[in-house]
């Protein structure tokens, strides 16, 4: 990792450019939104680009991925149209210690999926209000976030969400409808950091509300954060030929 926090802003930019009611709320698109949000929010010095799906390689090249060390993910209704090879590659790049904030709808990408190696399958029902409740507000992730707060327009995303057993649990969220979800999840897969964060419905205000931007910088500095010491995968052999190379 580089001294310096280089986050890619990705998103499917679809719904932004086709859907009137989304344009309303996200003229620039939502991945512009989230990177002003994280321009204004991370400390000095963060570079914050942004990739969209649209671009050749979906803006994922191996140069861009290289030189990223978190990577935001924001996709609905074109997951199946991402190419294997870029997922492929985002996968190899996670394994080797690049964060990944998987935002809302992405829970169903294929990226995501495969990191998770479930269905990632939960209930939604359209127009609701989330109440979202830190519980574990000693975590990074929840630093300077309230205790409690309101997302007044929301989806409703509800259990059973087919996932792993998260590593840590930071927020968990209720509907009017009674439903509960687990909206904040870190995972680790190989020295990458993951962190799934569930508001964000793309016809709704959710990325311009202080709390979430909050919450999206939070996890983009801990997942850039390896979370042990590297080691070069010849140290790792467990075998008396590798131990003998070494000395
Ligand atoms: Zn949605």
């Amino acid at each position: 990792m580089s001294s310096t926090l280089r986050v890619t802003v990705w998103g499917e930019n679809l719904h932004d450019r086709t859907s009137e009611a989304v344009k309303a709320v996200y003229p620039e698109g939502m991945h512009n939104t989230i990177a002003h949000a994280l321009r204004a929010t991370l400390p000095e010095g963060a570079v914050v680009k942004t990739a969209t799906q649209d671009q050749p390689e979906h803006g994922l090249t191996d140069e861009i991925l290289e030189n990223t060390d978190v990577l935001t993910w924001w996709g609905h209704m074109a997951h199946h149209q991402v190419e294997d090879a870029v997922v492929a590659r985002v996968h190899q790049r996670v394994l080797s210690g690049m964060g990944l904030i998987v935002l809302h709808s992405g829970h169903w990408s294929k990226i995501f999926v495969r990191l998770m190696g479930t269905t990632c399958a939960l209930r939604w029902r359209d127009d609701d209000c989330e109440t979202v409740y830190t519980v574990n507000p000693s975590h990074p992730i929840a630093y300077n976030v309230p205790p409690v707060f309101t997302i007044p327009q929301q989806e409703m995303y509800g259990e059973y969400f087919d996932i792993p057993q998260p590593d840590e649990l930071v927020f968990l969220s209720s509907f009017q409808g009674g439903e509960v979800f687990r909206s904040g999840c870190c995972f680790v897969r190989g020295q990458g950091r993951i962190f799934y964060f569930s508001p964000g419905h793309e016809t709704y205000p959710v990325y311009h509300q202080a709390e979430i931007q909050q919450i999206i910088a939070n996890a983009v500095q801990w997942a850039s954060q390896p979370p042990r010491p590297r080691y070069a995968t010849s140290t790792c052999i467990h075998s008396p030929l590798g131990w003998m190379n070494q000395k």
